[in-house]
């Protein structure tokens, strides 16, 4: 019966250093969905330097979106190539009502999860953020660092300060949130499908969304239990 249940299509939004990459790592382990993060997706494609990744680096290096264009391509491209009835958790994309309205005409959106974390929080931890490329994961100096300094807890590879976690682009990426992705709130709260959570801490806010998604994720083969 399971086979005959339709995926579940999700996206997690939420300012620059909201937690989006930690809630989603959770959310992956916890339940069956894939995660597709555009920043890691934009960040591989720059390290493998394609065309798509040497034209958005101009614009991540100073902290704008990259053309809708090239972000809906790379997204819905990477969609097509999951098999059929995978539940998904976009995080990153959408960033513009362009890229909501893309989505929305190829794909159906059964709820986005909004993390609504306070601007001086956020300031705070991207500075002291460490991120391991390959696979995304991040670290705080101050609240959740790796236990060795410098090194990913799984791989032993090495972390690096992102180029656009320095605090001039911090900036930038703020206003560039503020004007262009925080709209599109109100574009998913008028289709009733928007669910917020506020909070500081990642882990007071994730028993909420867990919550949540256990009243979506009901099929116990959508449920991990590791
Ligand atoms: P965090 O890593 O904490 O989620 P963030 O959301 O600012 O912070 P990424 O999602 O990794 O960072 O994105 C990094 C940069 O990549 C953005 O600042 C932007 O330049 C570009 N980018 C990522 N997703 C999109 C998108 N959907 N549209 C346009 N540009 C994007
Ligand atoms: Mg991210």
């Amino acid at each position: 019966a399971s086979s005959l249940r339709r995926a579940v299509h999700a996206i997690i939004m939420g300012p620059p250093g909201s937690g989006k990459g930690t809630v989603s790592s959770r959310i992956v382990r916890d339940f069956d969905m894939r995660h597709l993060s555009s920043g890691d997706l934009l960040r591989a494609e720059i390290a493998s330097k394609s065309a798509c990744g040497i034209e958005a680096e101009k614009y991540i290096t100073t902290g704008k979106l990259a053309p809708d264009t090239l972000m809906v391509d790379l997204i819905l491209s990477q969609l097509q190539k999951l098999p059929s009835g995978t539940n998904w958790l976009l995080d990153g994309f959408p960033r513009s009502l362009g890229q909501a309205e893309s989505l929305s005409e190829k794909e159906k959106v059964d709820f986005v999860i909004n993390l609504d974390v306070p601007f001086d929080t956020i300031c705070e931890r991207l500075s002291g953020r460490w991120t391991h490329l390959p696979s995304g994961r991040v670290y705080n100096v101050g609240f959740n660092p790796p236990k060795v300094a410098g090194i990913d807890d799984i791989t032993g590879e090495p972390l690096v300060q992102r180029e656009d976690d320095k605090i001039e682009t911090v900036h930038k990426r703020l206003q560039t949130y503020q004007t262009q992705t925080l709209p599109l709130l109100e574009f998913y709260r008028k289709r009733n499908i928007l669910h917020s959570y506020s909070g500081t801490k990642t882990d007071e806010i994730w028993p909420n969304v867990k919550a949540f998604l256990e009243t979506i994720l009901v099929d116990p083969k959508q449920r991990r239990h590791a």
